[in-house]
């Protein structure tokens, strides 16, 4: 991982220099948990608003049932689903947006991950988008670590800690922060999947929203 070559251009040694200090002080992450490609898509809808001990509930919940395929969970009414991944939190939201997920995977590529993971990126999330309670961060989720393409995903902490070292303005939108990474960094799944998991760790551990540790954390001084 530390081998990748940024190339040279003041964002990109920047970037870099973020990515080579949380790597050295906090290690390879190991993301994304899950058995399957399907398994990382459902855990992508369901992770929003809750931390991953519940998700893991919710998923290990379908799991018992035999749930964990795209047409089981389809054709299982609303209400079902909803109570089984209710340890996840918004657990009917929820339920509706891993339905309408199902559903469009069973219309548009019969229920295929690698028939709808063989299109284009950009095509591709596009069609997500329009997936009712599909937003841009479980887009690209999906797209990262459930298809491997090379789509940056950004979350809150992402934007935190952007903001905090003077990365992107304060009013910087979603689509605006995934290019700068997008543009300025080597064009890598793995590289994407390591930087987005290690922002997540700093965000939890030193970059908090109240009061940020920034005493003994890696990016201190940057
Ligand atoms: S905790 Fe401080 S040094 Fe660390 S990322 Fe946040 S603002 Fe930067």
């Amino acid at each position: 991982m530390s081998e990748i070559s940024f190339s040279r251009s003041s964002v990109s040694e920047y970037l870099a220099e973020i990515y080579e200090r949380m790597l050295k002080a906090l290690g390879p992450q190991g993301w994304w948990p899950g058995d399957t490609p399907f398994e990382v898509c459902v855990g992508a809808v369901l992770t929003q608003n809750t931390n991953w001990t519940n998700v893991e509930k919710a998923i290990a919940g379908l799991r018992e049932r035999d749930l964990l395929e795209p047409r089981a969970i389809f054709e299982l009414p609303r209400e079902m689903v909803a109570a089984i991944i209710r340890p996840a939190g918004y657990y009917n939201v929820k339920a509706s947006r891993l339905r309408n997920f199902t559903a469009f995977l069973m219309e548009k590529f019969g229920g295929s991950l690698d028939a709808m993971f063989s299109l284009a990126m950009e095509e591709l999330r596009s069609m997500l988008l329009e997936v009712n309670g599909i937003g841009p961060e479980t887009a690209d989720s999906i797209l990262l670590y459930a298809g491997g393409y090379p789509s940056f995903v950004v979350d809150a902490y992402t934007m935190r800690i952007l903001k905090r070292h003077d990365l992107v303005f304060e009013e910087a939108g979603y689509d605006e922060v995934r290019s700068l990474f997008m543009d300025s960094l080597p064009e890598d799944p793995v590289l994407f999947n390591e930087y987005h998991a290690l922002l997540v760790a700093l965000g939890r551990n030193y970059c908090r929203r109240s009061r940020p540790l920034c005493r003994g954390c890696p990016l201190d001084g940057i």
